[in-house]
């Protein structure tokens, strides 16, 4: 409830909810929901839908779905349990890395830098072939420690060949601006994909990824300035997984 006031307090006039999906065998338990709070999790989103519908706020009910090769039949279990809005896919391990747990960076030193990269992106290709999702999450996660993006012909080549993935399965990224509350500073993605996929056309969803009310619709500005500067005039906005395009100009 306090994520939709927060919300109404900024002007918004609609908020999705996505809370860390339960995953099995007790998978990076401590980001998550059981699955026997799932239930929980969807009532208590229904009881903020009905208090914030006489207030003009539209509240929709999403997961964020952890992508990893070994839990795909789980998470296809978690798609048809519930009439989701959206379901973003994100990336937060390389085969057992947790890349983006404080705790896990020492591993950066068994890793090169470009191979680390490359094992990314080619992780988002497969979660976005997997056809699961509607919204790939902070698709250049792993520089959230500060390891930037190197500038090298094998990057680009995987990058690109992950935006092709994105497009084919005709979804969309995530522009978030939980990245500039991260030691990088730097919105998800950074302004060269946000090129990259308005060339080929790929819509652009934003998202606070707020973990506390007060994160809600930060640098919601910033964000859709950047798409701006990249010519892009609409973003994607779900209900029931499916996608509409809202311009701009009546989001913010
Ligand atoms: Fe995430």
């Amino acid at each position: 409830m306090e994520y939709a006031e927060a919300a109404l307090r900024c002007g918004l006039h609609e908020i999705g909810i996505s809370d860390h999906c339960p995953m099995p065998h007790g998978f990076d338990a401590e980001w998550r929901m059981e699955a026997d709070e799932l239930d929980g999790y969807l009532e208590e989103v229904q009881r903020v839908q009905a208090a914030m519908q006489p207030q003009g706020l539209i509240v929709r009910c999403g997961l964020e779905a952890d992508f990893h090769p070994s839990a795909t039949d789980y998470i296809q279990s978690l798609l048809t349990y519930h009439n989701w809005d959206y379901v973003i896919g994100s990336v937060h391990f390389i085969d057992d890395w947790g890349f983006d747990n404080p705790d896990e960076q020492t591993a950066w030193e068994r890793w090169g830098i470009n191979e680390a990269w490359c094992a990314y992106f080619d992780a988002v290709a497969a979660s976005a072939n997997a056809g699961l999702f509607d919204i790939i999450g902070h698709p250049d996660l792993l520089k959230k420690y500060g390891h930037k993006q190197p500038n090298h012909a094998m990057v680009h080549v995987a990058e690109n060949r992950m935006l092709a993935a994105v497009k084919l399965a005709n979804i969309a990224l995530e522009i978030s601006a939980a990245g500039l509350r991260k030691p990088i500073a730097e919105i998800y993605p950074r302004s060269s994909m946000v090129v990259k996929a308005a060339k080929l056309g790929i819509p652009f969803a934003y998202g606070s990824d707020a973990h506390a009310p007060q994160d809600v619709g930060h640098a919601m500005q910033e964000c859709l300035q950047c798409l701006q500067q990249h010519n892009i005039t609409h973003v994607a906005q779900f209900s029931g997984r499916k996608r509409c395009m809202q311009e701009i100009t009546h989001v913010r």
